[in-house]
């Protein structure tokens, strides 16, 4: 048996009164887990198994599907569930991580990383902005670096311009620039704050100056190298999110 600290990401009904929950869990990865009577409104795992809630797990891990023995939330998210465009943000950070990880990967840092992001989104009132911070951080955690300071097609260290290619995933020389398809044009003020984001941790990131506007064209982009690079399929609650 494993004891881990974990975030629920999903929780799926099967049979007449079971569930079954995937965990990102901070040892094991991503786990599939049966739980038995989870539905019975009397089980001590009915609110435990709830998405969003974070805790400390004991599981009997099995390839395929693993089982919960006990469980201690320490974190249940109480701010977002009080607020329906932080439960839907949450729907999506989590979503992310469910489409992007595969059962039993274990990426190292990405459950402090996706713990540390719930946290903040239970204090902030800036959802676009911890969107972007998150997918950026998201994407770095799980191996994709976004070149900034060279061509992502040629390599070229000189004649950059400021466009990103989701497919190159980066910058592209202005000899490139004439064949690249998929493009966006930003600003180096745009590119020194996706570096800043890349580099400095969230608290920082927080206090610097960014526009609504710049938000939303990084986040375009973002969610075209997501969509393009990290998920096998579309993410549902990204409609959900066109509203914030
Ligand atoms: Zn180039």
């Amino acid at each position: 048996m494993v004891t881990t600290k974990a975030i629920v990401l999903s929780r799926k009904k099967v049979a007449e009164s079971d569930v079954i929950i995937n965990l990102l869990t901070r040892t094991e990865g991503k786990v599939r887990v049966y739980v038995n009577g989870a539905r019975h409104p009397k089980s001590r795992f009915a609110s435990a198994t709830q998405p969003f809630n974070e805790g400390v797990f004991s599981l009997f891990i099995n390839k395929d599907l693993s089982r919960l023995s006990e469980v201690q939330i320490s974190n249940p998210h109480m701010t977002i569930r009080a607020d329906m465009n932080k439960i839907f943000l949450a729907t999506y950070m989590l979503e992310l991580v469910e489409l992007a990880i595969e059962d039993g990967q274990l990426i190292k840092g990405l459950y402090d990383k996706v713990a540390y992001a719930l946290v903040a989104l239970g204090e902030t009132e800036h959802l676009q902005l911890l969107k972007v911070v998150y997918d950026l951080k998201f994407i770095v955690a799980i191996g994709y670096q976004p070149v900034l300071f060279s061509c992502s097609v040629c390599g070229s260290e000189a004649n950059l311009s400021t466009s990103l290619s989701v497919q190159h995933g980066g910058v592209v020389c202005h000899s490139c620039l004439s064949d690249c398809s998929d493009c966006t044009a930003f600003t180096l003020e745009d590119l020194k704050w996706i570096n800043i984001v890349l580099k400095k941790p969230f608290k920082t990131v927080q206090q610097l100056a960014v526009s609504d506007t710049m938000l939303l064209k990084i986040g375009t982009w973002t969610n075209r190298f997501i969509a393009t690079h990290v998920v096998r399929r579309p993410l549902k609650s990204l409609k959900l999110l066109s509203i914030l």
